[in-house]
């Protein structure tokens, strides 16, 4: 057996093992809240109602079902790019009618990128319109739906084709050392948009208004002063104008940071409670996770470079993913476009250890807001997040070890003492 039809094996097997293990994980998830639907957990008795916790049910299940049919339609669009050889009829069809070269490399980018989306447009369309809207969460009209596509798509083609025609030159032109200067190249764009996702792109989708309720507004600073920052600025986003579902971030560099409320978080909470997420917020920031979580992110993606610097270079990489490579012609869009389908497949089964990690970092955010505010508020802050949200109180542990990036309300709870039994 060759290398290209070894890969090809290695290729299926992974795709295989990490689908039985999603429907496994999915099959859990399902039975599990269905089997906890009728009763409220204990701890939860007093602060959730039956019929939102029937309604978190129902609308973890309803989700999950999107799921299931979501990974199996995203295995066979995978197949369909790779094995079955519809990468390389679209490569094939552009160089026939562009020739070599950079247009040729950018429209394959391109094409494949507008392709991809329009296959997801049906998935984003039925959560939106049919499951968000069925438990009351949706917002969205279709018109700012489709607004917000275009403008999705028009700025994913201002940004993404600059970044993408500069990576292309380098693994052209930088030598056999190319990863390197491209790694260099995609970080420094990260921290980039980074730094104008607050004041420019995130504008472009949403109304910010600075904080107008004094009272609250006094509070949040003497909270930050407590805390040791200092922000540019508090602010309201109109996160209803698209979705019920309620939300706090703290954004940006240096002086520049600002803190963003939605307004349906402060429609919510009573004024301890928002002070209370905000200060989990600063306990990220306290305790660097974001810094952490960057250089992790970054240090990752040195390696991925690095291996797709070395895969470029191997013919079995692309022919037993179902491409020819342009003979004597350029394969560097090929290769990232191949690179980018198959990593997640391989990349799947250390998901449980990015997780885990996760949850550990919101266990540390949610001993500082204890420590800085008051336990009590950020328990029943956290409670009634969890009761709007819908999100499920009984999921299955083995499905929160593999995904969940935050614990179940239970035992967020449980450390903070206010539950002794986890649920
Ligand atoms: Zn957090």
């Amino acid at each position: 057996m060759n290398a290209s039809s070894l890969f090809t094996l290695a290729f299926a097997a992974a795709l295989l093992s990490s689908l039985a293990t999603r429907y496994w994980l999915a099959t859990r998830q399902v039975r599990h809240v269905a089997r906890h639907r009728d009763a409220v957990p204990e701890a939860f008795a007093s602060t959730v109602s039956l019929a939102a916790h029937q309604k978190a049910a129902d609308y973890t299940l309803a989700k999950a079902r999107v799921d299931l049919l979501e990974i199996a339609f995203g295995a066979a669009v995978l197949l369909g790019w790779t094995l079955l050889g519809g990468l390389d009829i679209l490569n094939q069809g552009l160089h026939a009618g562009l020739g070599d070269g950079m247009t040729q490399q950018l429209a394959l980018l391109a094409a494949f990128a507008v392709i991809g989306g329009v296959l997801d447009l049906p998935f984003s369309w039925y959560r939106t319109f049919v499951i968000e809207e069925r438990f009351g969460f949706n917002k969205t009209t279709l018109g700012l739906w489709l607004a917000d596509l275009a403008k999705g798509t028009v700025l994913g083609a201002v940004i993404g084709l600059p970044i993408a025609a500069l990576i292309l030159w380098l693994m052209g032109a930088a030598g056999s050392l190319w990863w390197l200067w491209a790694w260099g190249t995609w970080v420094g764009f990260n921290l980039l948009l980074l730094v104008i996702y607050p004041g420019f792109i995130a504008p472009m989708f949403n109304k910010f208004q600075p904080l107008t309720d004094e009272a609250l507004a006094t509070r949040v600073q003497a909270l930050m002063q407590r805390c040791g920052f200092t922000a540019k600025g508090f602010f309201v986003m109109d996160g209803s104008r698209r979705s019920a579902h309620a939300n706090a971030y703290f954004t940006g560099f240096g002086a520049a940071k600002r803190v963003v409320f939605y307004d349906t978080l402060l429609a919510k909470l009573s004024p301890g409670e928002v002070d209370a997420v905000l200060a989990h917020e600063l306990g990220h920031f306290k305790h660097r996770h974001i810094i952490k979580r960057m250089v992790g992110l970054f240090g990752m993606s040195l390696a991925g470079f690095a291996v797709l610097g070395w895969l470029a270079t191997q013919v079995w990489f692309y022919t037993g993913l179902g491409v020819r490579p342009n003979l004597g012609g350029s394969n560097d869009a090929l290769a990232l476009l191949l690179f980018m389908l198959v990593v997640p497949v391989f990349t799947f089964f250390i998901s449980p250890l990015l997780a885990r990690l996760s949850r550990r970092h919101e266990f540390e955010a949610d001993a500082y807001a204890a420590a800085q505010t008051s336990g009590r508020d950020l328990g029943s802050a956290l409670t009634k997040l969890y009761e709007d949200n819908a999100s499920t109180l009984t999921p299955d542990p083995v499905f929160v070890a593999f995904y969940y990036s935050h614990p179940p309300a239970g035992e967020r709870l449980a450390r903070l003492g206010m539950n002794p039994q986890p649920a």
